[in-house]
């Protein structure tokens, strides 16, 4: 593996002043954060080179004995980058920098990117109703909803011409401290939501709130075999913060069912309703399947609740694409009623069979045997 150098990895020239490496690293930061690509390990090794990068090249005293020695150049001076640390004492190390870079927004705490010093979530969920067959062969459909974004009049901040002043709830720390007992607690400040900023005069254009809702109008590409509660996220559709960051959109999905066909999973049960004289003799009927008709063989004899799979014949799943079965299930029906010709026909029927017409008398003829030594005595 080549190692690539410094501006490589934030993909800028060699010549790049200190506000295009400050805006590079603001790009590669924000693509490879951890928060952005959760479980990811070659986007968290990326996430601490692009650190490392910013570390000596935002220092000019760093990065002029890198430009001339190279890493080892650095290493001589005790500089070692991140190689082998853990993700949490990277994070704690950071800070400093991410607060230097992007405002006190990031802290040192996996999960706490988002919100903190925002006064919403950048994150955002939609629900979306799909009909039986959008769901087994994916659609495109148009959502309609709102997100947050900054308000332009006072810059996200909620205040006059975006004049703030030092929030006096917590004293400009965004965090308020509660004692219980002998012990203190850290809360994120109620009254500026972390920002540490507050509003003498609030924005008229969205009362004090720093930001306006948008309503829009997206096209999902629903995937083919989504289920009932299943969830797709759309990354940079959400909310919007002041710093121009955008959170992610979810959807959930809302499947609506279908009147003949019941899916589990992957598998699609479909009900054949079969006569009684059908069972009996057997027959070769038209059943439909998800992309057609198929031909269902009844044995002469079939039974009620008997399955029969049709391999292939169900949903694609979401994730493997692998294809589900069909299973067709009989329900064997009897004639609500008679007429006298038909109970003539059956009784002839009956009478065909002789013995095995009668089959209790066989098997019971035993049984009474034994119960009347039951209650002799
Ligand atoms: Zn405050
Ligand atoms: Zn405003």
């Amino acid at each position: 593996m080549t190692e690539l150098d410094y501006y490589q990895i934030l993909e800028i020239e060699r010549s790049a002043d200190q506000e295009e490496i400050k805006k590079a690293y603001r790009k590669m930061a924000l693509k490879y954060h951890p928060d952005r690509n959760p479980d990811d390990k070659e986007a968290e090794e990326k996430f601490k080179l692009v650190n490392e990068a910013y570390q000596v090249l935002s220092d000019e005293n760093k990065r002029s004995v890198y430009d001339r020695y190279g890493k080892s150049g650095l290493e001589g001076q005790g500089f070692h980058g991140f190689e082998g640390q853990s993700y949490e004492d990277v994070m704690d190390d950071l800070s400093a920098i991410f607060e230097s870079v992007f405002g006190g927004g990031f802290t040192g705490r996996r999960g706490a990117a988002r919100g903190a010093g925002n006064k919403y979530n950048l994150d955002l969920s939609a629900q979306m109703q799909l009909s039986f067959k959008e769901a087994v062969f994916g659609a495109k459909k148009e959502l309609k909803y709102r997100y947050k974004k900054p308000c332009e009049p006072c810059k996200g901040t909620g205040a006059k011409n975006g004049k703030v002043s030092v929030c006096e709830y917590c004293n400009g720390q965004g965090q308020v401290y509660m004692r219980q007992g002998f012990m203190t607690f850290a809360q994120t400040c109620p009254q500026c939501h972390g920002t540490g900023e507050s509003a003498k005069e609030k924005c008229k254009s969205c009362n004090g709130l720093g930001y306006e809702e948008v309503e829009t109008t997206i096209t999902v590409d629903i995937p083919e075999g989504v289920d009932d509660g299943n969830r797709l996220r759309i990354p940079n559709a959400g909310n919007i913060a002041a710093d121009g960051r955008r959170g992610d959109l979810y959807v959930t999905f809302y499947v609506e069912e279908d009147e003949h066909f019941i899916r589990h999973g992957d598998d699609i049960y479909l009900e054949v309703p079969v006569f009684f004289t059908q069972a009996v003799l057997g027959d070769t009927i038209e059943i439909p399947t998800l992309r057609g008709k198929k031909e269902l063989r009844l044995p002469q004899g079939a039974k009620d609740k008997q399955q029969f799979v049709f391999r292939h014949e169900g949903v694609k799943n979401v994730h493997s694409g692998q294809i589900g079965n069909l299973i067709a299930q009989t329900t064997i029906l009897y004639p609500k009623s008679l007429n006298e010709k038909q109970k003539e026909l059956l009784k002839e029927l009956q009478e065909s069979f002789g013995i095995e017409s009668k089959p209790h008398e066989s098997i019971f003829e035993s049984a009474f045997d034994k119960i009347k030594g039951w209650f002799k005595k």
